[in-house]
Parts: structure tokens; sequence; C-alpha cells
């Protein structure tokens, strides 16, 4: 009898991640507390082959953290390339796992005990929802971004429709989100606002129309952090039918993945908070310009760094040495010590580093993880958004009162910005007092939100028997 109780009130949910760091790590670590659960079965469906290197350390790394967590592969067929309207790996390797969503169905089915629920990731979600419907599996969504993303992901289909977008409306420099906050064009990832159709468009088009079909969708934020945009998406103005908008955060910032990798030793010398950590995460390529001025405004700056460099979007292609892409004087001076600070040209442990006791600020180009993981360890930053969703997520940085933006660096990619600029804005947000008062203060709310909501309601909601979410 008791074995037909626990076997009843077991929630089995299978997570489906999409391609790159940015997306595979909330995913592993949703999966870590999921699997932290009692009576909770988790299975990892992973694409195979990966896009990245970091990719397939992390989630063997994993795998051998958490032996319950039943892993389950993905083989990708072989794309037709010269269908695709891409050349970005990563999206590449995406549109391969769309094209690869046929093969799940027999996957789902060979799991037991048989599947409660499934999380997909926003981006795969039009190619998963006929799937899932056909075998009456709930599907939520994990939408990797920040909740004010969300906002624009869920109306660019009908924004875009409405020829709402700029090349129609001249000397807009708002765009107006159905039932929420306008947001500025200028933060628009500016493939949005091309003319021609691209991949970025078709994507967000439509698997922005199947966010209606999902049953709920789960955002690693919290509430003191995005409360305007939360409460909004969750109001009865909303149109009806939408599936709730569901704060799971933020969730305990593991990283999964080479963590033999720290300057814990040049770190372990430097005086509590007097360092800043300098990283674009882990796909964006500076130019060779850039990169030197970023250099040369480190160095200006006086401040203590930890810069990890980066020239290749995906890594194994970033096989240069450190010299040949910072110059050899620099990559002298901040090898031996000799400078403020050192630059290593490999994966580092971020979440790990950003936790250290020496760190006391962070540039960052706001990736959604990164900005996460710097609320969480109570680290100030200073924003330069490089591409996508990364000046919406900047935008949040500078209301929270946590970090600045200096705006009119604009995007990567574009004319580089001068080393005594970027010196300047170092020192300035190394020397506020208010914004590490004000990251502190986030910081023990981050923590206090873990384990109040999302995620239980979450798991009663899959439990046979179990009560309608209302996010
Ligand atoms: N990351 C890391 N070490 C690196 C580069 C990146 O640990 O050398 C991690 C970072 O902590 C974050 C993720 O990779 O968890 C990158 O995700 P994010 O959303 O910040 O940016 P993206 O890489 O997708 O642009
Ligand atoms: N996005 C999407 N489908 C994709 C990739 C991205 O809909 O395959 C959306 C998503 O909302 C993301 C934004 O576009 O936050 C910006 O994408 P970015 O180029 O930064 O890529 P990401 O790191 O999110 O994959």
């Amino acid at each position: 009898m008791s074995q037909t109780r626990a076997q009843k009130s077991t929630v089995h949910v299978a997570l489906f991640p999409s391609s790159g760091m940015g997306h595979l790590t909330p995913f592993l670590r949703l999966a870590a507390s999921l699997a932290a659960e009692e009576d909770v079965r988790v299975t990892f469906i992973a694409a195979h082959p990966t896009v990245s290197l970091a990719e397939s350390h992390a989630l063997s790394s994993f795998f051998t953290s958490f032996p319950q967590v039943i892993p389950k592969q993905l083989c990708l067929l072989p794309l037709n390339e010269s269908s695709s309207d891409t050349d970005d790996p990563f999206y590449r390797h995406y549109e391969a796992i769309c094209a690869s969503c046929c093969l799940l169905p027999p996957l789902l089915s060979s799991v037991s005990p048989p599947l409660s629920a499934l999380i997909t990731d926003m981006s795969l979600l039009s190619a998963v929802l006929p799937i899932s419907r056909a075998i009456n599996l709930p599907n939520y969504v994990f939408f990797t971004s920040s909740a004010r993303m969300l906002t624009l992901f869920m109306s660019f289909h009908r924004i875009f429709v409405a020829k709402a977008m700029p090349g129609s409306q001249d000397n807009e420099d708002v765009i107006e989100i159905p039932y929420q906050e306008p947001i500025p064009v200028s933060w628009f990832p500016p493939p949005l606002l091309e003319e021609e159709d691209n991949f970025l468009k078709n994507s967000l088009t439509q698997n922005g129309k199947s966010m209606i079909d999902a049953d709920g969708i789960l955002i690693n934020t919290f509430h003191e952090f995005e409360q305007d945009t939360l409460t909004e998406l969750n109001s009865t103005k909303m149109p009806r039918g939408l599936p709730p908008a569901i704060a799971i955060g933020l969730l305990p910032p593991a990283n999964f993945g080479e963590s033999h990798s720290h300057p814990s030793a040049w770190l372990g010398d430097q005086p509590v908070g007097s360092v800043i950590y300098v990283s674009f995460g882990s796909r964006t390529a500076m130019s060779r310009e850039q990169i030197r001025e970023l250099g040369v405004g480190l160095v200006r700056s006086g401040v203590r760094f930890v810069w990890m460099v980066k020239s290749k979007k995906v890594d194994q292609e970033d096989t240069e040495d450190l010299e040949d892409v910072i110059g050899q004087n620099l990559a002298m001076a901040t090898s031996g010590g000799a400078a403020n600070g050192i630059a290593v040209k490999r994966w580092l442990n971020q979440s790990e580093i950003l936790g250290h006791p020496a760190i006391g600020g962070f540039l960052s180009h706001c990736g959604w993880n990164s900005v996460t993981e710097a609320v969480w360890h109570g680290v100030p930053m200073l924003a330069w958004p490089q591409h996508g969703d990364q000046k919406i997520n900047a935008s949040l940085v500078r209301r929270a009162g946590i970090g600045i933006w200096e705006e009119s660096w604009g995007w990567g990619e574009r004319d580089a910005v001068k080393g005594v600029e970027i010196a300047e804005r170092l020192a300035e947000m190394m020397r506020d007092e208010w914004l590490k008062a004000r990251a502190a203060t986030m910081k023990e709310a981050a923590r206090a939100a873990l384990g109040l909501g999302g995620l239980k309601a979450l798991l009663a909601e899959m439990r046979p028997s179990g009560a309608r979410l209302d996010g």
C-alpha cells in the first residue's frame, strides 16, 4: 500500500534545454533544485553533440554530481546547411535541435515512471509543443532571460504584424508592448529591427506565439528584482488564456564544469572588495581593437582586476595565445602580477569567482545568468551589453540600483569604446558606496526568496490532484 502511495505522489519531470551555456546553465541549476526535492525524479535531455566544449564539460560534471538524474541524449540529425538563415554556430545548433525534435516521442515514452511534465527551453517551444500535446504531456517553458525580456518575447509577433516596428514608424523612440511598459527602440536586439527576415525574428515570432499554449512559464527571477513586470504579467488585464509567469529564483548559482581554473592564489592576496571581475560571457567575441582598448582601460583605471579574455564565439576555436590577443606587454604584465590585475584566456568558474571576498565589482555584458550570479553574490555591476536581450537586462540592473550602465557605449561590434572612458567608468563604479549597499540588500532579498515561491507550487500542480497555479 505504502509503495503504491509513494509511486502515485512521485513527480517525474523531463528538462529540455537549447544550445549554449546561457541556456544549459539555468537548466542544470533547475535540475539540481528539482532533484533535491522529495518524491521528484528528473530526466535531463541533452542534444548530442553540443556546440561548445563548455557544455559537454558541464553536462558530464553535472551527471557525476547528480547520479539520480536520468541522462537522455537527443542525437542530432544532420542539418541541411543550405536551408539555414544564420551563420551563428549557436543558432545553427539550435536549428539542428528543432529539426531533431521528431526523435523525441520514443525518448519521452521510454522513461519510467511515466512523465508528469516536460519543461522546454523557450526557443524550442514551437517545435516541441505538437509532440507533447499529442501525448497529453503538460509542457512548461523555462524562459532563460528576464521577465522584462519575456514581455517582448511574447509580444513581438503582434508588434511585428501590426507594423509597429521603427522601419514603418519613423521617429518613434519607444515601442509599445501590449499591456506592458514600453521598451525604447535602442534596447531592442538589433536583428529584430531589420526589415529583412532573419533567424532571430523568425524564432521570436514562432516561439512567442506558442507561449499561449504552454502550461506555465518559469523565470529565474524573484519578486523584489522584477516586481512590476511580474505583477503585470500575471494581472487580469493580460489577454485571457496566457499561462502564469512563475518566478522560481534565484536558482542557487552552482556552476557545473571545470572547477580547477580559479585564480584563487592571486585573489586570496587582494583586499576585500577591491577586485573587478571582467567577462562578457560564454559566446561574445569582442573585436581585437576593443579588446586592446579594454586592456588599456583596465590598467589605466588603477582598479585591481581579473579579466577573462575571449576572442572567438565558440570555445574550441579560441586557440590564440593570450599575448596575440592583448599584446605582449599587457600579457606579460597581467600574468606575472606586475600590473594591477591578471588576464586569462580560458574558462573560469564565474559564479565561484563572484562569490570570492576580494571581488567588489563586475564588468559584464549582462547575459541573464551573469546578472543573476552578480545579484546572488551582492556584486555591483558596470553593464556593457553586447547583443540580444542584454540592454533590457542592463536596464534592470540600473533600475534596481545595483549597477551603472553607460548607454552611449552602444552595442558591441560598433566603434570601439576608448580605454580612457572605460577607465573612468570602472573607477566610478568601484568607489560608489550606494551601489554596494543596494547590491548587498538585493543579495539578501534573493536569498530570502529562495524556496518561497514558484518551484514548490509548480511541483504541487504537477502532482496528481494538484491545484492550479496563478503565478
Ligand atoms: N561562464 C563561466 N565562465 C566563463 C564564461 C561564462 O562560468 O569563463 C558562465 C557564467 O557564469 C554564466 C554562463 O556561463 O552562468 C553564461 O551565461 P550568460 O547568460 O551570462 O551569458 P551568455 O554566455 O549566454 O552570453
Ligand atoms: N531567442 C530566441 N530563440 C533563440 C535564441 C534567442 O527566441 O534561439 C531570444 C531570447 O529571448 C533571447 C534573445 O532572443 O533572450 C536574445 O538572444 P541572444 O542572441 O542573446 O541569444 P541567447 O544567448 O539568448 O541564445
